[in-house]
């Protein structure tokens, strides 16, 4: 979501007064510079957190003072109704009515020996439960630099040349920052990032070493900001694979972000192993992508009213890739929109849709990028069938992963990969 986006949210709030409550994004930046505890969510919704680590801590509605003297080992917490019950699990034959405590959530466990296991990884610091109707939700909270540590690995490879793991490291930093302010203009959120793709994976400190630490403690606090937008972190957005030249937020998710304005070519992600992609894509494939849109999105681009009804019962009779309006088709490559033909009831029906969104709807290990051309599949004879060749692995947008790590490798410093990839931004030493 963009800050565009955030102030039409906004706009809607029924409530007066309610902008006062609502901190600026300069002052939790300013938080966010003195104690750098970012809130990773872990699980959305368990049916219960197991936690294991030595000499547990439990600490219930948000006190300072933990609630038990003998401190535990292992801890089951299920949720259930805004109270938490904690129940002993390392006791022999415990059970959930002896051996239990009820607590008032939030219920923050830590460990003075540092490290927290959590299906089975390790953590650091804190991790803190809340209900969310019978469900847990656990987040972990940590200083953002040892979050970046164990992040270098789980998202790339920190053998990779020094400079790129170091442009790796501050555009990871610059997103986590910026998802941060973001989530905290909402002053009951919970966390900041996932531990998920949907945001960048985190396997906890598990995967942490020594080169990976060296890149972070090297570019400790330094952050992309656009020249226009004072002292924010950018969405600092990467990727796998862009296969030849990177692309626009708007391009992909519909909308501006603050900090890309160009997009640049690449000619470093050859070696990738994912610059080609082929997939195949039967009628029915087709059918069940576009089902699955639920015709939403913002990319159903005037369909039919009865699109279900065509799509379920018509004949796909054509798929063709289109390029941008006023673009030359062959300029990058990457497609804007895909048509698809359906016959139904002797009437031929077109619905078109962003290319984006066949990458979420057909699955993004299926359709990998954006940057593909589309012919009718010889395998099948030529009926009912396409096939997609491809270039690159991923949404294409901000740093090219394999592209940075050619640029490391040819010489270039951290500083050049940054500027080559986010054009539109500037480094900043946040703290
Ligand atoms: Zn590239």
């Amino acid at each position: 979501m963009g800050y565009s986006t955030i102030i039409f949210s906004l706009a809607l709030l029924p409530l007066t007064g309610v902008f006062a409550s609502i901190p600026k994004p300069q002052e939790i930046l300013e938080r966010i510079t003195r104690d750098r505890i970012i809130r990773v969510r872990l699980a959305e919704a368990a049916p219960k957190v197991a936690i294991r680590g030595f000499d547990l801590r439990l600490y219930a509605g948000g006190g300072g003072e933990p609630v038990r003297a003998d401190r535990r080992s292992e801890w089951e917490l299920r949720c259930q109704g805004g109270r938490v019950r904690a129940v002993r699990t390392d006791v022999p034959g415990a059970t959930a009515s002896t051996d239990a405590i009820d607590l008032v959530e939030p219920v923050r466990i830590e460990t003075p020996a540092g490290f927290l296991f959590f299906r089975g990884r390790p953590y650091r610091q804190s991790i803190t439960v809340r209900t969310l109707g019978s469900f847990c939700e656990a987040v972990n909270e940590l200083d953002i630099e040892k979050y970046l540590d164990g992040l270098v690995n789980a998202e790339f490879s920190s053998s990779w040349p020094a400079p790129a793991v170091a442009a790796q490291v501050v555009a990871a930093r610059t997103y986590a920052v910026h998802q941060m302010i973001r989530m905290r203009r909402n002053p009951s959120s919970t966390y900041d990032v996932d531990a998920s793709v949907s945001d960048q994976v985190y396997d906890g400190s598990i995967k942490e070493d020594s080169r990976a630490s060296q890149s972070v403690l090297k570019t400790k606090g330094l952050v992309l900001v656009a020249p226009d937008g004072g002292k924010i972190p950018i969405k600092a957005f990467y990727h796998s694979t862009c296969g030849g030249r990177t692309e626009l937020p708007e391009k992909v998710w519909g909308m501006c972000e603050s900090g890309f304005k160009r997009s640049v070519k690449c000619p470093f992600c050859g070696a990738s192993p994912r610059i080609k992609w082929s997939a195949e894509l039967a009628a029915d494939d087709v059918r069940d992508a576009l089902l699955r849109s639920d015709g939403g999105a913002g990319g159903t681009l005037f369909w039919p009213a009865s699109w279900r009804k065509i799509i379920r019962t018509g004949k796909l009779t054509d798929v063709r890739a289109l390029p941008y309006a006023g673009e030359k088709a062959q300029l990058d490559g990457r497609v804007a929109t895909v048509v698809t033909s359906w016959s139904h009831a002797g009437v031929l029906h077109e619905i078109r849709f962003p290319a984006a969104r066949l990458r979420d709807w057909a699955g993004p290990q299926k359709i990998r990028s954006t940057a593909f051309s589309v012919s009718r599949s010889r395998v099948r004879g030529g009926f009912g069938a396409w096939r997609f060749d491809g270039r690159g692995n991923g949404h294409g947008v901000g740093m090219c992963q394999w592209g940075a790590k050619t640029m490391g490798e040819r010489g270039f410093a951290m500083q050049d990969i940054l500027k080559h990839y986010y054009p539109d931004a500037m480094l900043r030493k946040a703290w």
